[in-house]
C-alpha cells in the first residue's frame, strides 16, 4: 500500500488539493493500492479562508489539524515544523505531497525530508526571482529538497533543469488549480452582492490585494485604491478583502461611492464574479491563472511574476506597484484594447489524474 500524506495550509492550497484527493479517491475505487492522510496545518483558520473551501469543493475533513495559525514568518514556520514532525512520526508516510508556495509548503517539506520521507511538490519550479517575497523563498527551499517535481509549465521545467534537477524527476503535468476551475465552472454561484448592487456582466471590476508590498503600508494601499476607483469610468469595484489587508484597511478611511468592500468570498461565488467581470485588478498569483483560463482581462499590481505565461500567453499584464501606471492600464482596458489571450498547454482539467498516474509508476519503479 502506498501511503501518502497531503499538506494543505492556506486558501490557495485547498483549491489545489481538492482535485488531487478526488483523483486518489477515483484510483481507490479502481482498487489502486494507495492511501492518503490529509494534514491541515491551520495556517489559514478563519472559516471564510478555510472551512468554506472544504464544504464547497467537497474536500474530506482533514485527518489532522495542526492548528498553527498566526505569528511571524519564523514563528509560524517553527510551529508547523514542530507539530508536523510529531504528526509524521505518529503516522509515517512514504511520500509527503506539498502544493504551492506557502509557509506550510516549505515547513512540511523540510520536516519530511529530514525524516527520510520522500517529498513531491505540486506546482514546482515556478520562480519570480524576487527574494523580497516570502513565497519565493518557500519555493526555492522546497524545490531544493523535493524528490518529485510536478510542474505547470515548460518554463518551470526549464528552471528546474537549470538548477541541476534530473529529467526523470520532473513531471510536466499541467495546472492543478485549473482542474478545480474547469470542474466547478458549471457550479459557479451568483453572490448576493451581484443583485444587491445591480451588477451586470462586464460592467464592474473585481479587485484583490494582499501582498505585503501593496498592503502593509497604509499610505501605499490608500493611493493604489484611490487611483483605481477614480479611473474605472465610475463602474463598481468589488473588493473581497483578505484578512491581512482588512487589518490595515479599516484605519485608512478609504471610501468611494463605487468601492464595495466585501468579506473574502467562497470559491464558487468569487469565480462567478470574476467570470462576468470587465476586468480583475489583483496581486494574487492564482487569480492571474484563473483569469487567463476564463479570458478575463487581468491587471496585476506586481513588478514580477512567477507565472509569466499568464502574461505571454494569457490575459494578464504586470503593471508594477507604482500608482501612476494604473490610469494608463485602465485607459487601454476601457478603449477595448486589452489582449485576448490563450490557454497554456496542459491547463486542461486533467492534471490531478496525470499526477496520480505518475505516483503509481513511482511506487512500482
Ligand atoms: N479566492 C476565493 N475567494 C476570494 C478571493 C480568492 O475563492 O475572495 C480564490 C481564487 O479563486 C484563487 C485563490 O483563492 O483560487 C487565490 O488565493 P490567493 O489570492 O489568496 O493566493 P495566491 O494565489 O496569491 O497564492
Amino acid at each position: 500500500m502506498q501511503k501518502i500524506t497531503i499538506i494543505a495550509g492556506a486558501r490557495p492550497n485547498f483549491i489545489k488539493v481538492a482535485p488531487f484527493i478526488h483523483a486518489i479517491q477515483k484510483a481507490q475505487e479502481l482498487k489502486a493500492p494507495i492511501q492518503y492522510r490529509l494534514v491541515h496545518t491551520g495556517q489559514h483558520y478563519d472559516a471564510k479562508m478555510s472551512d468554506t473551501f472544504f464544504t464547497e469543493l467537497n474536500i474530506p475533513l482533514p485527518d489532522a489539524n495542526l492548528a498553527c495559525g498566526g505569528g511571524s514568518q519564523a514563528e509560524q514556520t517553527a510551529a508547523i515544523m514542530i507539530a508536523f514532525e510529531k504528526e509524521l512520526l505518529a503516522n509515517p508516510a512514504e511520500l509527503v505531497v506539498v502544493v504551492g508556495d506557502v509557509t506550510s509548503t516549505m515547513a512540511c517539506s523540510i520536516v519530511a525530508k529530514k525524516s527520510q520521507t520522500k517529498v513531491a511538490h505540486i506546482e514546482a519550479g515556478i520562480r519570480s526571482f524576487d527574494l523580497t517575497m516570502p513565497e519565493e523563498i518557500n519555493r526555492m527551499v522546497t524545490d531544493s529538497i523535493t524528490d518529485y517535481f510536478f510542474t505547470t509549465t515548460e518554463l518551470a521545467n526549464e528552471n528546474l533543469r537549470k538548477a541541476g534537477i534530473e529529467e526523470e524527476r520532473i513531471f510536466f503535468v499541467g495546472n492543478i488549480m485549473i482542474d478545480t476551475l474547469l470542474k466547478n465552472l458549471p457550479r459557479f454561484a451568483k453572490p448576493a452582492v451581484f443583485d444587491s448592487l445591480h451588477l451586470t456582466p462586464k460592467n464592474y471590476l473585481v479587485m484583490t490585494l494582499h501582498r505585503p508590498a501593496n498592503v502593509d503600508e497604509g499610505a501605499v494601499l490608500k493611493e493604489l485604491i484611490q487611483e483605481i476607483v477614480t479611473n474605472v469610468d465610475e463602474l463598481p469595484v468589488i473588493f473581497p478583502i483578505h484578512p491581512r489587508t482588512a487589518a490595515i484597511f479599516s484605519a485608512l478611511g478609504i471610501g468611494a461611492p463605487n468601492l464595495h468592500i466585501v468579506d473574502p468570498m467562497g470559491y464558487l461565488e468569487f469565480n462567478y464574479l470574476v467570470l462576468h467581470a470587465k476586468a480583475v485588478i489583483t496581486d494574487s498569483g492564482g487569480i492571474t491563472e484563473e483569469t487567463t483560463v476564463m479570458g478575463v482581462p487581468c491587471i496585476t499590481l506586481r513588478n514580477n511574476t512567477e507565472r509569466p505565461e499568464t502574461c505571454s500567453i494569457g490575459t494578464n499584464e504586470l503593471i508594477g506597484t507604482n500608482p501612476a501606471n494604473i490610469a494608463p492600464a485602465l485607459k487601454k482596458l476601457f478603449e477595448g484594447k486589452w489582449k485576448k489571450g490563450a490557454i497554456p498547454p496542459l491547463w486542461d482539467g486533467h492534471t490531478a489524474e496525470r499526477i496520480v498516474a505518475h505516483l503509481s509508476v513511482l511506487k512500482n519503479g
